[in-house]
């Protein structure tokens, strides 16, 4: 085994609390006491079915009616009524079509209906429109009711199972290849600590998904901070998923870089992102290597905690430095590259921190927020090559960075989510490596968290 392994091996068990109260005695305890009782989330695996369960799709029309087309053609177990007792993996709720919010009864009490038949790990998902301040008003209270509902049911669910939203933009319709590339995202258990969030599908997408168990193949990546933690799950699971990956991190972490570099069959090129020509430095390695460079993730990310009123100089400008400028002095290297290829992905690690502030991290969560305002404004200059860019803001994930919490404090933050536990690397990685794959190509400038519907912030 491995020293990541190791590591990777530790953090899988690091929840012990879970284990206990999954079964037995600790889950009559937990029960009676009326404490937490998180459930081993359903965690993706190539061999794994998408969904365990039939999947009940409630609305009418076309929207309706194309969605479960497409997951008859994934060969999913499809219901367009409920069966009484029959115990359900999914509920697929199209809304696409709403025009006042009287009409959304009729679907929202079928669903709370069928509630109570979910099988442990199951999953909610909902297909509606962006309400635009150019809607009716009747129009975009509808749409942005399916929010509200989405965020309760969220909060709702128990054992494992979530509520997640598509949002399609003007003219998209239910079943483009971009929404249901997100519905086989948030169905699957790639999704498991994704909770009460949505994705937005801003145009078509690509017409055709290769392969749904190596999308990524032929891929080059880069991912940066790949030495451990977040980043070296990442480099593992965009390998797994049939990329060819750069690691890159700081020269003192070469031993860890080199170890899981090996491991993925990928290439390690140790180099300080703050580095003034960092970009070129990855281009050049990228091109000399592979001939190529297709997806990059920013994921090289420190803390320097302190009061703002406690504050100095070395800590901000180092947190600034590290997060986001050196971010965009790579973006503008990358985009200013004939290489960087045609469909480009660049998707970068944010924080709930940078959307819902965080006591003591006011230079990280200027950073973060930096990194959302950037992705934001970078995809209309990715769009024009067809690319795409991204951000994840993972909540309280179990790492390296999060076990240095006290004990305490620790313990709190990783109960305060709807699945009432820590995230896992793994969890933050799938996400990219959905942003990442081919089929994804019409979903840009979204802001995912992965943070169990953290009860901080939105
Ligand atoms: P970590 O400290 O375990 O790993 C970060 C890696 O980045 C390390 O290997 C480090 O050597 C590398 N790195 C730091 N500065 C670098 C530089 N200048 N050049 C190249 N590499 C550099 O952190 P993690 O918990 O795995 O976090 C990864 C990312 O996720 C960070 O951006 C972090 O802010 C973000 N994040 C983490 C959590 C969490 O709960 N762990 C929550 C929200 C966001």
């Amino acid at each position: 085994m491995t020293t990541q392994n190791k590591v990777a091996g530790a953090r899988e068990k690091a929840d012990k609390y879970t284990e206990f109260v999954s079964r037995g005695f600790g889950k009559d305890l937990a029960k009676r006491l009326g404490l937490p009782q998180p459930v081993v989330l359903r965690r993706y695996s190539p061999q794994a079915p998408l969904v365990e369960g039939p999947i009940l799709v409630l609305g009418q029309g076309a929207g309706s009616d194309g969605v479960s087309r497409l997951l008859l053609d994934w060969h999913q177990d499809v219901r367009r009524h409920a069966t009484p007792k029959e115990k359900l993996g999914a509920i697929v709720a199209v809304l696409d079509e709403l025009q006042h919010p009287e009409e959304l009864s009729a679907t929202m009490l079928a669903m709370g209906a069928a509630l109570r038949d979910l099988k442990k790990n199951a999953r909610i998902v909902t297909i509606s429109r962006s309400a635009l301040a150019s809607d009716a008003p009747a129009v975009a209270a509808a749409r942005n009711g399916v929010d509200g509902i989405v965020r309760s049911v969220a909060k709702e669910l128990r054992a494992g199972a979530t509520a997640n939203g598509i949002v399609l933009a003007e003219g998209i319709p239910a079943d483009a290849p971009s929404a249901m590339s997100a519905l086989r995202f948030f169905l699957s258990g790639r999704s498991a600590f994704v909770d009460g969030q949505f994705l937005t599908a801003s145009s078509l997408g690509a017409a055709e998904q290769p392969d749904w168990e190596k999308p990524l193949d032929g891929a080059v990546a880069v991912v940066t901070g790949a030495a451990r933690g977040i980043g070296a799950a990442i480099a593992r699971t965009l390998a797994r998923d049939g990329a060819t990956v750069i690691a890159v991190d700081v020269p003192a972490a070469g031993d860890h870089l080199a170890a899981v570099a090996n491991e993925i069959r990928g290439t390690a090129l140790q180099l300080d992102i703050t580095t003034p020509n960092a970009g070129q430095r990855i281009l050049d390695h990228a091109m000399a290597r592979y001939g190529r460079i297709d997806i990059v993730v920013h994921n090289a990310g420190i803390t320097r905690d302190k009061l703002l009123a406690n504050m100095d100089n070395a800590k901000w400008d180092s947190v600034i430095a590290v997060n986001i400028a050196s971010q965009l002095r790579m973006n503008e290297a990358f985009l200013a590259s004939p290489n960087f290829a045609k469909n480009s992905r660049i998707i970068s690690v944010a924080s709930t921190s940078g959307i819902a502030g965080n006591r003591g991290q006011s230079n990280y969560a200027a950073s973060k927020a930096g990194v959302i305002g950037m992705v934001r404004a970078t995809a209309p200059l990715l769009a024009e090559k067809g690319g795409t860019v991204n951000a994840v803001a993972p909540g309280f994930i179990e790492t390296d960075m999060t076990a240095k919490i006290p004990f305490a404090t620790r313990e709190i933050a990783r109960r305060l989510n709807s699945l009432q536990q820590g995230g896992r690397p793994i969890d933050v990685a799938e996400a990219i490596a959905f942003f990442a794959q081919p089929a994804a190509a019409g979903v840009t400038a979204n802001v995912l968290r992965v943070c169990g519907q953290n009860l901080v912030g939105q």
